[in-house]
C-alpha cells in the first residue's frame, strides 16, 4: 500500500518542477537577416508616414520617447535579445491602436494615449509591440507565408535592386491591415506579452498593467468601439493577466513605479483627447445629393507608378498606365487597365481588368447590413458570380470597411476564371463600393495594385 501513496506524490513533484520553469521566448524561423528587418521597416515607415498624420506635439512626443527609451534600455540589458534602432512616433487617429514595423519603427495612435489610465499601460502596449519586433514576428510570418518565392527573391538580389517593400508587394505581401507583417498568431501574442512584461519589469513599470489594459480594451471592443482594430492584428491569446502573473513569479522583487497618473501623462492625455479628427466621419442617417463643399476635393497621394483620380466625393490612386472615366453624376467611376475594357455581348463596354466604383443610397448606417443587401444584388444581377469567402474586415480612410471575395467567368478569355473583390465602406453620401476585377492569370499582379488603391482611398 505504500506504493499507492508514493506514486501521486512523485507526480505532484514533477508537476511542481514543471510549473517552476520560466517559459523561454525566442524568435522563430526567419529567412530575413536582421539588416533586412531594419531595411524593410524603414521602407514601410516611409509609406506609413505618407498615409497617416504624424503628430509632432512636444507633450505627446516627450511622453512616448521617455517610455520608449526606458524600454530600449531594458531590452539592451538582456544580451540574448536582438537590438534594433527603435523610433517612436504619434499618429493622429482616434481608434485605440499601436503598431511596430520590423526593425524598430513604432507608431502609437492618439486614441490609445487617450484611453490609457496611466503611463504603465502605454508602456505595456509599447513593450508588447517592441517584443513583436525583437522576436521578429513580422518577418517570421512573411517567411512562413512565402516559403517558395522568398528564397529566390533573396538569392536573386531582388531586395537590393528594387527595395524590399516592392519585392514583397510583388509576392503579395503588402502593408495593409491584413498583411502578414502586421497580423500575428495567438502564440506570437502570448510570447509578445511575456517578453513585453519582462521589458516592463526591467524598465520599472508594473507588468500587470500590460494585461490590464488589454483586458480593458477587450471589454470595450465588445461594445463595437474603436478598438476592434487592435484585436484584428493582435488576437487575444486568453488569460493574459494570469500568464503574466505566472511569469512575474520568476522576476526579482522590486517596487514598481506608482500607477498614479503623472502630470506629464495627464497633459499628454489631454492633448491626445483634443486632437482634431483626421478625416470627416460619416454623418448619421443622412443621404443627400452630392454636397457643395466649397470646391474642396478629397486629397490623396500617389505612390510611385500610380496617379491620382480625384472626384468631388473621393480620391483614389490608380496605376499610371490605366484609364479612368467619371460618369455624368460625378460619382460613379470606371478604372481599367490599358487592355482591361472589352466589348460585352450586347455591345456595351465591360470591365475585365479594372475597378467599378459607386456610392449607393442606404437605409441605415449599418455597414454589415448595407453590404449584404448590395452583395445580394450583385449576385442576382450577374449570373455565374458566386461568393467565395466571408467578408474580411479592414480599415479604409480611417473607417471600418469590408472586402468580400467572389468568382465569376472572365470576359477576357474563354473559360478563364475571374477574381472579384468588393470593397464596401460608409461614406457620408451612402455606401461607397468598389468592385475590383481581374482574370485569374493576372491576379498576382492585380492584387497588390488593388491593395495600394484601397490604401490610397480618401473621402
Ligand atoms: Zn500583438
Amino acid at each position: 500500500m505504500i506504493l499507492r501513496r508514493i506514486v501521486p506524490q512523485l507526480l505532484l513533484t514533477a508537476a511542481l518542477l514543471f510549473a517552476q520553469k520560466q517559459k523561454t521566448v525566442k524568435p522563430g524561423f526567419n529567412m530575413f537577416s536582421l539588416e533586412q528587418d531594419v531595411q524593410l521597416g524603414k521602407e514601410s515607415a516611409v509609406q506609413i508616414e505618407r498615409e497617416m498624420q504624424i503628430v509632432n506635439e512636444p507633450r505627446l512626443s516627450a511622453l512616448i520617447n521617455r517610455i520608449g527609451n526606458k524600454l530600449v534600455a531594458a531590452n539592451a540589458a538582456d544580451e540574448r535579445n536582438a537590438q534594433f534602432p527603435f523610433t517612436f512616433k504619434v499618429v493622429n487617429n482616434p481608434s485605440i491602436n499601436a503598431f511596430a514595423l520590423p526593425g524598430g519603427p513604432m507608431f502609437i495612435q492618439t486614441g490609445l494615449i487617450a484611453a490609457a489610465d496611466n503611463e504603465a499601460q502605454i508602456a505595456g502596449v509599447m513593450g508588447h509591440e517592441m517584443a513583436h519586433v525583437i522576436l521578429r514576428h513580422g518577418t517570421n510570418q512573411a517567411s512562413k507565408a512565402n516559403l517558395l518565392q522568398l528564397p529566390a527573391a533573396i538569392a536573386g538580389g531582388l531586395f537590393d535592386r528594387g527595395g524590399i517593400m516592392g519585392t514583397l508587394a510583388q509576392l503579395g505581401i503588402g502593408l495593409g491591415t491584413n498583411s502578414v507583417l502586421m497580423k500575428f498568431s495567438r502564440n506570437a501574442e502570448s510570447d509578445a506579452d511575456l517578453l513585453g512584461a519582462r521589458l516592463l519589469h526591467t524598465a520599472g513599470y508594473n507588468p500587470v498593467e500590460l494585461a490590464r489594459f488589454f483586458e480593458k480594451l477587450e471589454a470595450e471592443s465588445g461594445k463595437g468601439n474603436a478598438v476592434t482594430n487592435f484585436f484584428a492584428s493582435h488576437p487575444n491569446p486568453g488569460n493574459r493577466v494570469k500568464s503574466i502573473q505566472e511569469d512575474m513569479k520568476f522576476y526579482p522583487r522590486v517596487n514598481y513605479e506608482s500607477t498614479n497618473p503623472t502630470a506629464d501623462f495627464n497633459a499628454a492625455k489631454a492633448v491626445a483627447r483634443s486632437m482634431p479628427k483626421p478625416s470627416a466621419r460619416p454623418q448619421q442617417g443622412t443621404v443627400a445629393a452630392p454636397p457643395s463643399n466649397g470646391g474642396r476635393q478629397p486629397d490623396t497621394q500617389a505612390r510611385q507608378g500610380f496617379k491620382v483620380q480625384r472626384t468631388p466625393l473621393y480620391a483614389i490612386a490608380l496605376p499610371d498606365d490605366w484609364q479612368s472615366q467619371l460618369a455624368q453624376d460625378q460619382v460613379s467611376l470606371t478604372l481599367a487597365a490599358a487592355d482591361g475594357l472589352i466589348k460585352g455581348a450586347n455591345g456595351q463596354n465591360d470591365v475585365a481588368h479594372g475597378v467599378l466604383i459607386s456610392i449607393n443610397k442606404v437605409q441605415s448606417q449599418n455597414l454589415d447590413a448595407e453590404t449584404q443587401a448590395l452583395l445580394k444584388g450583385l449576385v442576382q444581377g450577374n449570373s455565374g458570380v458566386r461568393q467565395t469567402g466571408n467578408p474580411e474586415r479592414l480599415q479604409v480612410n480611417g473607417a471600418a470597411a469590408l472586402l468580400t471575395a467572389f468568382e465569376g467567368q472572365s470576359g477576357m478569355r474563354q473559360g478563364e476564371k475571374e477574381i472579384i473583390r468588393v470593397l464596401t465602406v460608409m461614406h457620408p453620401q451612402g455606401l461607397f463600393n468598389a468592385v475590383f476585377v481581374a482574370p485569374d492569370s493576372r491576379w498576382r499582379v492585380a492584387e497588390p495594385e488593388y491593395q495600394e488603391m484601397i490604401r490610397s482611398l480618401r473621402f
